[in-house]
């Protein structure tokens, strides 16, 4: 994502999940290391003397490359899928597919912030994937964290399906990706947040994450998210818990920060001398590593409006529903703080990415099969359940004009959490 990613033979702008080229018919491949997609012959191709080859989900349309000493020919967003449906069930793998393309596209984020992730084959707590599909069997999936493994519901990625729950639960954007870079928030706390002062400060502005989870549900589910909840929060859900408003923030750091980016990788800016509102352009960056939050948010306000007339021009809903005040813009600031702070080099990522893993997960990803028996646990942590009973509605902010004002009813949530 650092550049605009380009067919080698013809140049054509292709997506990032663009297996063939539209213009030239050539076979491509991902590289990750060099962010740049490469021609294929034969499954293989050679790239500074090592070869590489077609990860082995390639059928479910993963387009990365895997190097030749890969455990199982998987590549490393694959690597990172703990549990997958069976290779029967080939309804919920063309479900899996469309999420590992939302996956790959927040790995490939993640690693342009420079923030580390260590696959859970190689410790204990380290980042991975269960995707499971609760249409497979009837068994019902939970969307959520715990030590370092997300959870989603396969099934979430029917367009009907996802457009009911988010209809249903009153949200004005559900997507996969959002739930992945949620739940990826709830991981990078304890893994970005290290000593006591830090943990100070995320308290003094998202709250006493020590307080009872349970009874957070309880309260949020009798009596909905406070009247005024978009003065302070990013979203509703966020009013539930310090641990759900931490990972709504974070997730729309990433969603801010990754639109940015590829607003600046294909050169879109705003001419000052055609918006008349400014006495400068606004030019977004492909990283603001090394800017103020004030940077972000300044280019945010005015790209995510201009996006929002654009969607609007095609007759959709706004591109970014949101409203940002200014105690969420404080929560951003602290999250864009605790992810620039240390940013790991691509070296030390790569390290990361071909670290081996460890004896005990040596093993292909884990299929789930009728008779296993669920593995829900009372620490698991989980976020944006489909409810059971009809959600709680919320009064809508008096006399708000907030566009998530439209947004008025709260979720029905999760069993317990236990994550520090
Ligand atoms: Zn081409
Ligand atoms: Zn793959
Ligand atoms: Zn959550």
């Amino acid at each position: 994502m650092s550049s605009q990613p380009r067919c080698p033979h013809c140049r054509r702008f292709v997506y990032l999940d663009t297996l063939v080229c539209p213009s030239c018919d050539s076979e491509l491949g991902y590289h990750l290391m060099s962010r740049r997609f490469h021609g294929i012959r034969n499954g293989r191709v050679v790239i500074d003397g090592s070869t590489w080859y077609t990860c082995s989900n390639r059928e479910w349309d993963c387009n990365w490359l895997v190097w030749e000493n890969a455990p199982a020919g998987r590549c490393f967003s694959c690597r990172l899928t703990r549990t997958r449906p069976p290779s029967a069930d080939t309804v919920a793998l063309e479900k899996l597919a469309k999420t590992e393309e939302a996956k790959r596209r927040l790995i490939l984020q993640l690693g342009e912030l420079g923030l580390p992730i260590v696959p859970w084959d190689v410790r204990d707590g380290g980042l991975g994937f269960d995707l499971l599909s609760s249409l497979s069997d009837g068994k019902r999936v939970s969307i959520g964290h715990a030590n370092g493994i997300i959870s989603l519901d396969l099934a979430e990625s029917l367009d009907d399906r996802r457009e009911a729950l988010r209809i249903r639960l009153g949200e004005p954007y559900r997507t996969m990706l959002g739930h992945l870079r949620h739940e990826v928030g709830h991981y990078y706390q304890n893994v970005l947040l290290r000593d006591d002062a830090e943990w100070t400060r995320c308290r003094e502005l998202f709250g006493d994450e020590r307080q009872s989870y349970q009874d957070a549900i309880a309260r949020h589910y009798a009596t909905g998210a406070p009247s005024d909840w978009h003065m302070s929060f990013i979203s509703e859900y966020a009013t539930m818990h310090p641990w759900e408003d931490f990972a709504e923030t974070f997730a729309h750091y990433l969603h801010i920060t990754g639109t940015l980016q590829t607003a600046a990788a294909i050169g879109i800016h705003l001419d000052a001398a055609v918006m008349s509102l400014r006495d400068t352009d606004v030019i977004p960056l492909e990283s603001y590593r090394d800017e103020p939050v004030q940077r972000v948010l300044n280019d945010w306000e005015w790209m995510s409006e201009a996006f929002n007339r654009i969607n609007r021009a095609m007759g959709f809903g706004d591109l970014y529903p949101f409203d940002i005040s200014g105690p969420v813009k404080r929560k951003l600031g602290f999250i864009h703080d605790i992810v620039t702070k240390a940013p790991l080099t691509k070296d030390e990522q790569f390290a990361l990415v071909f670290a081996p893993p460890a004896e005990a997960t040596l093993r292909r990803p884990v299929e789930r099969g009728p008779s296993r028996s669920p593995r829900w646990c009372a620490s698991r942590s989980a976020c944006r359940q489909p409810p059971g009973v009809a959600p709680t509605r919320s009064r809508p902010p008096a006399g708000s004009s907030s566009k998530q004002a439209r947004a008025t009813t709260s979720r029905q949530t999760p069993p317990p959490v236990s994550r520090r």
